[in-house]
């Protein structure tokens, strides 16, 4: 088999960068910085690349733009200090 043998389907001719993705996320991610000891494990975990940290030691922001609301940032955090809020629908 070689790529000639796959079915036929969809890719997006654009760099997910460029497409808003987070726009149905029905829960956010909020940090508490007085919690935060920016030890970025939050980064790590995100699986859309919606942890932000723009220099070392900064605190980390989230790109809602992308963002999907899954909540594993919160999980992994160890200090608690990402809550889930629901979003104003
Ligand atoms: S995992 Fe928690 S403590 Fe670590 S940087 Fe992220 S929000 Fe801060
Ligand atoms: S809620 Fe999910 S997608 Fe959003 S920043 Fe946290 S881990 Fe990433």
């Amino acid at each position: 088999m070689n790529y000639r043998d796959l079915p036929t389907m969809p890719v997006s001719l654009r760099s997910t960068e460029a497409i808003t993705t987070g726009d149905w996320r029905t829960i956010r991610p909020v940090l508490n910085k007085d919690l935060c000891d920016r030890c970025y494990s939050c980064w790590a975990f995100c699986p859309d690349v919606s942890v932000i940290v723009e220099t070392e030691g900064a605190f980390p922001k989230v790109d809602l733009n992308h963002c999907k609301g899954c909540g594993i940032c919160a999980t992994e955090c160890s200090k608690q200090a990402i809550t889930m809020v629901r979003e104003d629908l």
